[in-house]
C-alpha cells in the first residue's frame, strides 16, 4: 500500500501549535512522556498475555531503549509492548479522544508557565515530542499482527501512514531533533533526565550508546513496592506526576500496606490544584489497579466512590486474581473490601489534616470541597465522617465554619441549623431573608455550590439539629431571645387590625401568584420578602431547576 496522507484533528492542529510555539521552559519532559507511554504499552500487553499468552511469541522480558545517535542528531524511545496497528496509529495519535478537549482549549491562556500545567493535566503526552523534534517517525507493530507501520509527521497539520516491514512488536519512536537540541543525544543528559523523572517505572530503561554494552538507568523497580523510608519526596511527586498525568505537587500523599484478611498496597495522592475535568460527566477515575505487580485497568469505577474522585494513584491488590476480568471485578467482594478500605484511609487522611492547623485543609476544601460534598447524600454509612468535615461560609465572620462549631454557637431556644443557599456569596450576605435572623444573633450558613441544594434537603439533621433553610416558612425565631441592647422590634410592632387590612390587599392584587402572604419576624429593615412553603422545595433549588430545563 502506497503512502498514504491524513490531517490532524483540528484540536491536534491547535495544541501541536501551541506544543512548539509556547511550551519552552521545560522541554526535557517529552521524554518522560514517552518512557510512560511506552510502559503503559508493556503494562497493556503483559495483561493480554494473561489470557492470550501467545501475543507474547517468546518475548516476555520487557523494556524500553534510549537509542541516541548524535551524527544523525536523532534519539529514538523503542518498546517491545501492546504497539499499534494501521488505525490505532491514526486514532491514537491523530485525534484527542479525551473528553473535555474543547474546553480545555478555551481555557489556555497563552501564558507558557501556566498552559504547560494545563497542558501536563489534561495529558498531551505524545505531542510533547514536537518541542524537541521537527520530524517524529512512529515504526509499530502490534502484538499478535503481522504487518508493521510507519507513522511521519513534521507536527504542522499533517502526517503519514506507510507500510513498515522491518517493525518488531511494539513501538519505536525516532525524534528528529531541532537545531539546538542536539543535548537529547548526550548520554550524561538523558541518564539524569531518566533518573529524575522515570526512575519508577517499573520496566527497565535501558541506555545504548555506540560502541558500548547496554546499561539500564532507572531502578525499575515498582515504586509502590518500596518501602517507605527508601522514597524521597522528589521521587513520590515524579511517581505521582507520572500516574496522575499533573503538573503540580501532591498535597497530600498516602502510602501503605493493608495486612489482614485482605492484602493490599495503596499508594494514593490528592492534588493540589483542581483537574479541570473534575466535574467532567464522562471523565477517568486516576487509580490504576495491578494484581501482583501486574497491571489491570486504570478504568475501575469500583476502587473509589465518585465522590473521592480527586484521589489519584496505585492499587496493588494479592487477592485478585490475575486474570481477573474488567467484567469481573464488577461485584466483585474482594473489590469491594478494598474499597472500604480506602475510603476509611482517604476520610481518615483528610481527617488528620483537619485537625491539624498546619496541614492545609482550607486549601483542600477550597479545590475539592463541593466534590467531597456529594458524598453526604451518596454514602450514607460514611456521611457523618463526611459532615465532620464540611466547611462553611457563614454569617458568623469571613472564615470557614464547621457544623459542630456552628452548634457550639447556637442561641438560647434556637432549634435548628439556619441555611441559605444561592450562587453568590455576597449576594447571599445582602439578602433580606437574613435580617432577621442578624437582628436575632442567630447565624446562618452560607451555602454557594450546587450540590447544597441536593444534600441540605436529603439529610434531616447533623446531631439532633434540624438543618432548616431560611427561605422555608418554618424558619421560627419566636423562642430566641433577641440580644441585650437589641431594639425589641416587638415593641413597634402595627395594630393588628391595619396589618390584616394590607394583608388582604396584597393577596388581592397579587393573586395566583403567591399562595400566600403572611406577617413575618424574619425581617428588619425590608418591607417584604419571598419564602418557600414548608415542604415545597426551596426558591434557589427551583432557580437551579428551571436553568436546566426540569
Ligand atoms: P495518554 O498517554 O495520556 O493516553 P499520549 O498522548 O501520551 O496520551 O498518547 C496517546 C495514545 O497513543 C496512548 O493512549 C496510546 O494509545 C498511544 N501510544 C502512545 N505511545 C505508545 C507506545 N509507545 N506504544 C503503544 N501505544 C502508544
Ligand atoms: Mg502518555
Amino acid at each position: 500500500m502506497a503512502e498514504e496522507k491524513r490531517q490532524f484533528q483540528a484540536e491536534v492542529g491547535k495544541l501541536l501549535d501551541i506544543v512548539v510555539h509556547s511550551l519552552y521552559s521545560n522541554k526535557e519532559i517529552f521524554l518522560r512522556e514517552l518512557i510512560s507511554n511506552a510502559s503503559d504499552s508493556c503494562d497493556r500487553l503483559r495483561y493480554g498475555a494473561i489470557t492470550e499468552p501467545d501475543l507474547l511469541a517468546g518475548d516476555a522480558e520487557f523494556c524500553i531503549r534510549l537509542i541516541p545517535d548524535a551524527a544523525a542528531g536523532t534519539l529514538t524511545i523503542a518498546d517491545n509492548g501492546m504497539g499499534m496497528n494501521h488505525d490505532e496509529l491514526i486514532a491514537n495519535l491523530g485525534t484527542i479522544a479525551k473528553s473535555g478537549t474543547s474546553e480545555f482549549l478555551a481555557r489556555l491562556t497563552g501564558d507558557a508557565k501556566k498552559d504547560v500545567n494545563l497542558i501536563g493535566q489534561f495529558g498531551v503526552g505524545f505531542y510533547s515530542a514536537f518541542m524537541v523534534a521537527d520530524e517524529v517517525t512512529v515504526v509499530s507493530r502490534k502484538a499478535g499482527e503481522a504487518k508493521g507501520w510507519r507513522w511521519v509527521s513534521d507536527g504542522k497539520g499533517e502526517f503519514t501512514v506507510s507500510e513498515a516491514p522491518e517493525a518488531t512488536r511494539g513501538a519505536s519512536i525516532t525524534l528528529r531533533l531541532r537545531e539546538g537540541e542536539t543535548e537529547f543525544t548526550e548520554a550524561f543528559r538523558l541518564k539524569s533526565i531518566v533518573k529524575r523523572y522515570s526512575d519508577h517505572i517499573a520496566i527497565p530503561v535501558r541506555l545504548k550508546e555506540a560502541d558500548k554494552d547496554e546499561e539500564t538507568i532507572n531502578s525499575a523497580s515498582a515504586l509502590w513496592t518500596r518501602s517507605k523510608s527508601e522514597i524521597t519526596p522528589e521521587q513520590y511527586k515524579e511517581f505521582y506526576h507520572h500516574v496522575a498525568h499533573a503538573f503540580d505537587e501532591p498535597w497530600s500523599t498516602l502510602h501503605y500496606k493493608a495486612e489482614g484478611a485482605i492484602e493490599y498496597t495503596g499508594l494514593l495522592f490528592i492534588p493540589s490544584s483542581k483537574p479541570f475535568d473534575i466535574f467532567h460527566p464522562d471523565r477517568k477515575q486516576h487509580v490504576k489497579l495491578y494484581v501482583r505487580r501486574v497491571f489491570i485497568t486504570d478504568d475501575c469505577e469500583e476502587l473509589l466512590p465518585p465522590y473521592l474522585r480527586f484521589v489519584k494513584g496505585v492499587v496493588d491488590s494479592q487477592d485478585l486474581p490475575l486474570n481477573v476480568s474488567r467484567e469481573m471485578l464488577q461485584h466483585n467482594p474482594v473489590l469491594a473490601k478494598i474499597r472500604s478500605g480506602l475510603v476509611k484511609r482517604v476520610l481518615g487522611e483528610l481527617k488528620k489534616k483537619a485537625e491539624d492547623a498546619e496541614g492545609g485543609f482550607e486549601t483542600f476544601w477550597e479545590t475539592f470541597g463541593a466534590v467531597l460534598k456529594e458524598g453526604i447524600y451518596e454514602d450514607f454509612e460514611r456521611r457523618d465522617d463526611i459532615l465532620e468535615l464540611c466547611r462553611f461560609r457563614t454569617t458568623h465572620g469571613d472564615g470557614w465554619t464547621t457544623l459542630a462549631d456552628y452548634v457550639g454557637r447556637m442561641k438560647e431556644g434556637q432549634d435548628a441549623i439556619y441555611t441559605i443557599t444561592g450562587d453568590d456569596l455576597a449576594k447571599l450576605k445582602q439578602s433580606p431573608q437574613l435580617e432577621g435572623f442578624i437582628a436575632k444573633g442567630v447565624e446562618v450558613l452560607l451555602l454557594t455550590d450546587p450540590i447544597d441544594e441536593f444534600w441540605v434537603s436529603a439529610i434531616p439533621r447533623y446531631q439532633d439539629k434540624e438543618l432548616r433553610s431560611v427561605t422555608a416558612s418554618g424558619a421560627d425565631l419566636s423562642k430566641v431571645k433577641a440580644p441585650e441592647g437589641a431594639e425589641d422590634k416587638a415593641a413597634d410592632e402595627a395594630p393588628a387590625g391595619e396589618v390584616t387590612t394590607l394583608i388582604e390587599a396584597l393577596k388581592l392584587s397579587l393573586g395566583d401568584k403567591v399562595k400566600d402572604v403572611k406577617v413575618s419576624e424574619r425581617l428588619t429593615e425590608s418591607a417584604v420578602c419571598l419564602v418557600a412553603d414548608s415542604g415545597d422545595m426551596s426558591m434557589h433549588l427551583e432557580k437551579l431547576l428551571r436553568a436546566h430545563g426540569q
